[in-house]
């Protein structure tokens, strides 16, 4: 099991997670039952989604990145991860790539 990201806005997990089934990739929400346990923001406890199968992490990367980005740029315009920099969805607290905050 590889985790992909995790992100306190759960629905925004469980939309990602219908988004890989939905490609045949069988994931995992850890932290489930962790959310609304601290009023406090702590990325510790914050719902991540994995991939129980290792092999398909690189590929449910390139699928949530692309649909992301296309809902995106619909909405947001992007911003450069602080700590890795790579590019995540201006709404994204948590790096998707690296787990770090996004910074603006
Ligand atoms: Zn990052």
């Amino acid at each position: 099991m590889k985790e992909l990201f995790r992100e306190r806005d759960f629905s925004r997990v469980g939309y990602c997670q219908s988004i890989l089934e939905g490609e045949g990739i069988a994931t995992v929400i850890r932290n489930e039952q962790l959310t609304g346990l601290t009023e406090f923001p702590i990325p510790d406890f914050f719902p991540a989604l994995c991939v129980v199968n290792d092999e398909d992490h690189d590929r449910a990367i390139a699928i949530l990145r692309d649909h992301l980005a296309a809902d995106a740029s619909a909405a947001e315009e992007e911003v450069d991860c602080g700590t890795c920099g790579e590019q995540n969805p201006g709404n994204f607290e948590v790096c998707w790539n690296c787990g770090g905050p996004v910074r603006i």
